[in-house]
């Protein structure tokens, strides 16, 4: 999606950004080479991508966080989602 997307009011929300979004590409890049059997297609990414960030709670993060209380899951959980969701994909690939 278009920054233009994110507008209102001639303001761009274009910077809140879920957290995790980097933190899981992060790890997929980093478990990518040991993940034997994986497709590693565009679709299939997507895939893990999609269900990593489906199984973590959202967490956006603006300028300054005011009411953000509930503490993010740690890097561990992260990392383990993202290995799970590799599993998924790849017992369930969404193409033959
Ligand atoms: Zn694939």
């Amino acid at each position: 999606m278009g920054k233009q997307n994110y507008m209102i009011n001639d303001f761009s929300l274009d910077h809140v950004r879920n957290r995790h979004e980097v933190i899981v590409l992060n790890f997929m890049r980093e478990k990518l080479p040991g993940e034997t059997d994986f497709c590693g297609c565009n679709l299939c990414l997507e895939d893990v991508y999609a269900v990593a960030m489906n199984t973590l709670p959202a967490h956006y993060v603006q300028r300054s966080s005011i009411i953000l209380k509930k503490e993010p899951p740690s890097d561990a959980d992260i990392a383990r989602t993202v290995e799970d969701a590799f599993d998924k994909v790849k017992v369930r690939p969404n193409h033959s």
